[in-house]
């Protein structure tokens, strides 16, 4: 069951890396047929649920994991439910889910109280749950390393991602294991919903990048343990930092990521590294188009004259 997903861009980033003094990588996994990384684990878990002859699917999702479970449901003539929290997708994830045919259910809780609940409703009816608890998904998703490291030739020396689920990450050192290196892991969570840095769950995370909006990660142990084997770090960027870096990625780099996904440029910006540095571009700025307009300059009014033009064009 597949979309075309992976083969995404590795370009490097001339402006970050004169900025950090190292050379910084950026892997945009928002150029995955649905605009995230999660298309790499959905295109697996969904083709074994087909395999073991599911029904249907089901997931709990802050927006991304919803979109591209939708998708790939939709391409199986699966069903597909996602549960998200209430008021708290980024408008693009939102209007996919419901585009690809999926029953979008708008939970009064966050997204932790939403996957406890997918979970015991798994044991209850014969549905395949594809959240990144789903070994199948960090299977797909650990192809991402491979890539990085076949295209440089040999591993980063420090791999820079943003930490939700703590799902991908685990993935990525599952796949540098594999191709027989290990780079440092480096990975960034909002400082509202930063339980992996505080040692301890946060019972109303809070954060701008409402992808890692995130308060008691399902892989916490599996991160853990990847990131100290890794001799890496996981620590804390703050919204305002995150926004900063957001912008910068638009403006410097050429690419438009979403909020959660520059976290992790906003944390290489913060703690610098040394040597050869990949980021982990996770999703399309184009799935929360609502963060990005509030972010940026305004639209210029003008009236249909040619000197009004070009008063507007020029800035004077
Ligand atoms: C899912 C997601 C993350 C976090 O990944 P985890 O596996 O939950 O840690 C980060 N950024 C984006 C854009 C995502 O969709």
């Amino acid at each position: 069951m597949t979309l075309g997903e992976g083969d995404t861009p590795l370009a490097p980033a001339p402006w970050l890396s004169k900025r950090v003094g190292a050379e910084v990588w950026l892997k945009f996994e928002g150029s995955n047929p649905t605009g995230s990384f999660k298309d790499r684990g959905m295109t697996v878990a969904v083709s074994a649920a087909v395999a073991e002859g599911a029904k249907a699917v089901v997931c709990a999702s802050t927006g991304n994991t919803a979109a591209s479970a939708a998708a790939y449901a939709a391409k199986a003539g699966l069903k597909g439910a996602v549960i998200v929290p209430e008021g708290k997708i980024a408008t693009g994830k939102l209007a996919q889910a419901l585009m690809h045919g999926a029953r979008v259910i708008a939970l009064r809780g966050n997204f932790d109280e939403a996957l406890a609940l997918v979970r015991e409703l798994v044991e209850r009816r014969p549905i395949a749950l594809v959240n990144s608890v789903n070994e199948y998904r960090l299977e797909g998703q650990k192809t991402g390393a491979f890539e990085v490291c076949d295209e440089l030739g040999e591993a980063p020396d420090v791999l820079c991602i943003p930490v939700g689920n703590a799902g991908n990450i685990t993935a990525w050192w599952r796949g540098f294991q594999e191709y027989g290196v290990a780079p440092r892991l480096h990975g960034y969570q909002a400082a509202g919903a930063a339980p992996l840095v505080h040692g301890r769950p946060v019972e109303e995370p809070e954060t701008v990048a409402s992808a890692i909006r995130i308060g008691n990660p399902a892989r916490w142990e599996d991160a853990m343990d990847a990131v100290t084997a890794s001799r890496g770090a996981i620590r804390a960027v703050t919204d305002e930092e995150i926004l900063e870096a957001y912008e910068l990625l638009g403006r410097r780099e050429g690419i438009f990521c979403e909020p959660a996904s520059a976290a992790c440029v906003a944390g290489l910006l913060k703690y610098g590294a040394e040597g050869r540095v990949v980021c982990v571009l996770t999703g399309h700025g184009l799935k929360d188009p609502q963060t990005a307009l509030r972010q940026a300059a305004s639209v210029i009014p003008c009236e249909p004259e040619i000197e009004a033009v070009e008063r507007a064009v020029l800035g004077e």
